[in-house]
């Protein structure tokens, strides 16, 4: 994973270039506008970390420059600037997120893993399959063994999680917060009532069962060994 650091003050480079390769990132560095510029628009990168006020070009053009010319790595904007207006211009020209200074590394670290995974997420990815169970993502349509199975919205949506992170063990309170947006304090009933629906669907007409129940773990769905 390589990123490019676009930062004219030379202590704040530095402190992020190494923070970055303690993280396991390779870094490119540059300190004024040009450069900074000249190497987005050249090399590839996973993501951009950019500051607002550099010498020569302003990030805001850097990103503006780097979006016409169709370079769509991901990037993020650090700056001192703390106007909701920046943050705002910063969104619209196509930044993924956008920190105050001063920052917490910590909190950038986050923030750049996030932006990576969801780019991971975004990816086109157009079905996800397990076994002989398939979920397409263009068409919303389910089908097992080439047999469409009819399903509701939000039923999609659970299989779609539960697709994605096959083989993984589930808890209900994960599905809870990741599907129905609840707290597990929240009536995991709910999940059980629709786990079981959707297990009828996926799993009932076919001898090969797909998703399982950990008993007092929770959900896991995988293709069985052999
Ligand atoms: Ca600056």
């Amino acid at each position: 994973m390589k990123i490019l650091i676009i930062e004219d003050e030379l202590k704040t480079e530095q402190y992020l270039r190494r923070g970055m390769t303690e993280a396991g990132f390779v870094t490119d560095g540059a300190r004024d506008g040009r450069d900074g510029l000249h190497l987005a628009l050249t090399e590839s990168y996973d993501l951009v970390i950019l500051d607002v006020m550099l010498p020569g070009i302003d990030g805001w053009e850097i990103l503006k420059r780097m979006r016409r010319a169709e370079r769509h790595f991901p990037v993020l904007i650090l700056s001192a600037r703390d106007q909701v207006v920046d943050r705002v211009k910063g969104l619209e020209l196509g930044a993924d997120d956008y920190l105050l200074k001063p920052f917490d590394f910590a909190e950038l670290l986050a923030r750049v893993r996030a932006i990576l995974r969801r780019g991971k997420a975004n990816q086109a990815v157009e079905k996800l399959q397990v076994a002989d169970l398939e979920l397409n993502l263009t068409s919303r349509r389910v089908t097992r063994a080439g047999k469409r199975i009819g399903v509701t919205a939000k039923e999609f949506t659970l299989l779609e999680f539960i697709m994605r992170r096959q083989g993984e063990v589930l808890p209900r309170s994960l599905i809870a917060s990741q599907v129905w947006d609840m707290n597990f304090d929240s009536d995991t009933n709910v999940i059980e009532v629709a786990m079981r629906r959707l297990r009828a669907k996926v799993d009932d007409d076919f001898d090969v069962k797909l998703i399982r129940t950990i008993r007092g773990m929770g959900y896991v769905l995988e293709a069985p060994e052999g």
